[in-house]
């Protein structure tokens, strides 16, 4: 499992400043994708336990609001447990700070029974559809994207979006 960057403080990815974590690898090959470097399996850096403990340094920061996991595709089968290992430690570390994660699949068809959604606070979800790009929403590249409050759709047992 490989990362393409970390970023220490992120303005564009969720609420407040946050540390960004963007792992390595994504099948989706979405058109105008603003992240082609990180399709590659092979590229970036390894992802080993120092780089999550690089991320809980960084979000030890008072004015850090929480983590944010894109990608890449941070829960295709290849990534999926170390993001899962990632959500978790930040959870356990700062259970009053978020974390979000971008991801290509869906919520409902493709995740609903992923343990890693137990240690989440908001998925975004689907590909990103060129076509429906509006560069006016909110976390989000295109409108069929979702921007999901995780915690009260598992409990609910039905998407519950966020914003
Ligand atoms: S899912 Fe995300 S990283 Fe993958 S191709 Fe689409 S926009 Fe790019």
């Amino acid at each position: 499992m490989r990362y393409n960057v970390i970023r220490k403080m992120d303005i564009s990815n969720g609420p407040g400043v946050r540390v960004s974590v963007f792992m390595q690898g994504c099948e989706f090959h979405c058109k105008n994708c603003f992240n082609q470097e990180t399709w590659d399996f092979e590229g970036g850096k390894e992802f080993t336990q120092e780089t999550i403990d690089e991320v809980l340094n960084l979000g030890e920061k008072d004015y850090i609001k929480g983590l944010s996991i894109l990608g890449g595709e941070p829960m295709h089968p290849k990534n999926i447990d170390a993001t899962m290992e990632l959500a978790k430690q930040f959870k356990q570390k700062y259970p009053n700070k978020s974390v979000w994660v971008w991801s290509g699949f869906r919520f409902d068809k493709d995740l609903k029974d992923k343990e890693v959604l137990k240690y989440l606070d908001v998925l975004v979800d689907g590909q990103y559809v060129d076509e429906l790009h509006d560069p006016t929403l909110k976390w989000k590249g295109s409108s069929n994207q979702r921007v999901i409050d995780v915690q009260k759709t598992l409990k609910n047992n039905e998407i519950v979006l966020y914003a």
